[in-house]
């Protein structure tokens, strides 16, 4: 039985990083007018209210999307995460938000719902029953979107390739289980298979090195031989023990200057993320052909 429950880390380091790097790959993918297909794997509940019962018992949002929301720069070059937040905290597009009016975080489903296009198509998965049933209510009435409760690996083999030829899929398990890094391995090589033109973003945690299995996942993965680029932040120093000092994203078939893009982003989360003895990391490890 799955006991992970998104909304404890709502808006923390990890979803700005992995909310931030899914607004840059959406943009790119709307600058050309051809329908694209988004498939997120672990979909989560789509909504967390940080103010209320989950979100609000360790605030982790305080250390993640708070910080960003006075930086100008930042919402010029990734407008797309910050017209998602306005927009599920009623907010106009021309009113800036501010924190006491952050009442509400999206989550990855309602970042891309509100980024994509009418002739765009989203597949939403959860597996978690509770989770499954506030996602599948949030998206009744938009007919782009389609969810299901099933297991978010064994939907690659079954959904791709999408019926539009261009798409993403975000990968974002909780990992809960150890095996999940194998299966997130195994799911992409299959899904790499069936849709090889295909953006694959898949996010991982670093832990304490007794428990870390980032560079393992690194390593295999640079193994598909696929244009690879990997961002990474750490907001403090990695240590011995349990707990989350990090996170990073590892993107296959990565669009074309979403390096460029990403190092800015870096530069202007760096500073207001992570404290003294963090780091960061972006790195081409396979490049484009
Ligand atoms: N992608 C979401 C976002 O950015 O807003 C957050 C997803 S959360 C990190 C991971 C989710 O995966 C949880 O809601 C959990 O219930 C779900 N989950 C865990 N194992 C799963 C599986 N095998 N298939 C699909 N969903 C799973």
């Amino acid at each position: 039985m799955l006991s992970y429950r998104h909304a404890f880390h709502a808006g923390n380091h990890a979803d700005a990083l992995k909310h931030l790097t899914l607004g840059l790959l959406l943009q790119r993918l709307n600058a050309k007018d051809k329908p694209y297909f988004y498939l997120d794997t672990h979909a989560g509940a789509g909504r967390y209210a940080l103010k209320q019962r989950y979100a609000a018992l360790h605030q982790e949002y305080a250390a993640g999307v708070l910080p960003l929301l006075d930086c100008d720069k930042l919402q010029d070059l990734v407008p797309e995460y910050f017209a998602a937040l306005k927009a599920v905290n009623s907010l106009k597009p021309e009113q800036s938000l501010t924190a006491d009016q952050l009442n509400f975080y999206p989550g990855s489903p309602l970042i891309a719902a509100q980024t994509m296009r009418r002739q765009d198509r989203l597949t939403l998965i959860e597996l978690h029953s509770r989770d499954f049933e506030l996602l599948n209510t949030l998206f009744r009435s938009d007919r782009r979107v389609h969810c299901e409760c099933r297991d978010g690996f064994a939907a690659l083999s079954a959904l791709l390739p999408p019926p539009l030829k261009r798409g993403l899929v975000l990968m974002d398990p909780s990992y809960e289980l150890k095996s999940d890094y194998q299966a997130a391995v195994k799911a992409i090589k299959q899904g790499l298979s069936r849709f090889n033109t295909g953006i694959f973003a898949l996010w991982y945690p670093v832990l304490g090195r007794m428990q870390d299995y980032s560079r393992n996942l690194t390593q295999e993965l640079s193994r598909l031989r696929c244009p690879l680029l990997q961002v990474e932040l750490r907001v403090r120093a990695q240590t011995d023990v349990r707990g989350m000092c990090g996170s990073g994203l590892l993107i296959l078939n990565y669009p074309y200057t979403l390096d460029q893009s990403l190092e800015q982003v870096m530069n202007l989360i760096y500073p207001r993320l992570a404290g003294p003895d963090g780091s960061a990391k972006l790195k081409v490890i396979n490049p484009q052909a």
